[in-house]
């Protein structure tokens, strides 16, 4: 499987709404400066979107399937462009929580897309699998060998666990495990790391995580808004290269690749992922 990064903005991206900051005045005027919200696509046999951001036009053409991590705005809006409006698609599956599949199901205008037969929810909840497939060798057509390990192509899945993420609808938050013959976590928000949490990315041969805020004060209202301070996760997760910070917010000093805040996590032995960079699973 291949992972590809297609957004590292926190859930109004950059430029961000209302903000005058030089970087989101940047962002107005040079289309290289512009960042997309966080979200990847996965691509074995099919190709799964995992978040479907208010970007996801600029992001993905198309794909077989859409995993939703949560309820936030940075996060769901985007399902409505799988409407008759726009993509009109064909009982697209789309995997998420019971409680997000009934807020979607029942809460206009995302109950059009079930009532237009757009999309098909499918409930998973801590731990369920959901399949990929094999990718096909672009020259021959082929479907990579089995991974004797784990057995085979079916071994290709994602797999969805629940994190502890502000919840104010009740509809839980999911972060994923990219399973292949390598493995990717794929945990962009989140409150805090938890020691589950951070053995999880750190057994991951590689991970994208929360790097929302690099410190504690880049929002008068911070404290109501709890995710790991990067500073702070520097001690916490593994510096050996394989964890990159996504779902950076416009106010971030890290998103400047010039700063000296960028300099301490990739000293420390840290990344700051793109858009565009992809993984192999
Ligand atoms: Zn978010
Ligand atoms: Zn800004």
């Amino acid at each position: 499987m291949r992972v590809s990064v297609l957004g590292t903005a926190q859930d109004g991206g950059v430029p961000h709404l209302g903000c005058e900051c030089a970087r989101c005045e940047r962002a107005r005027t040079d289309p290289d400066a512009v960042r997309y919200p966080a979200s990847i696509v996965v691509e074995g046999a099919m190709r799964i979107l995992v978040a479907a951001t208010m970007d996801v036009r600029h992001q993905v053409r198309d794909v077989d399937a859409v995993v939703l991590t949560h309820a936030h705005v940075g996060h769901l809006p985007g399902l409505l462009q799988f409407g008759r409006e726009v993509a009109d698609a064909d009982r697209l599956p789309v995997y998420c929580t019971a409680g997000l599949a009934r807020l979607v199901r029942e809460n206009d205008p995302f109950a059009l897309l079930c009532e237009h037969d757009c999309i098909d929810l499918r409930v998973v909840e801590d731990g369920d699998t959901i399949p990929v497939g094999r990718r096909r060798d672009p020259r021959t057509g082929d479907a990579g060998a089995g991974n004797a390990a784990t057995g085979g192509d079916d071994a290709d899945v994602l797999r969805v666990r629940r994190v502890a993420h502000r919840d104010e609808l009740g509809t839980g938050t999911l972060a994923v495990s990219v399973v292949g013959d390598r493995t990717l976590s794929y945990v962009p928000d989140v409150d805090a790391w938890s020691p589950n949490l951070v053995s999880w990315v750190a057994d991951a041969d590689a991970a994208l995580v929360d790097g929302t805020f690099w410190s504690d004060d880049e929002l008068p209202r911070q404290a109501e808004v709890p995710h790991p301070r990067i500073e702070a996760s520097l001690d916490r997760l593994p510096g050996d290269d394989s964890v990159w910070f996504t779902h950076l917010n416009h106010t971030n000093p890290v998103l400047d690749p010039e700063s000296e805040e960028r300099a301490t996590v990739e000293r420390a032995g840290f990344g700051v992922a793109v858009r565009g960079q992809t993984f192999d699973c």
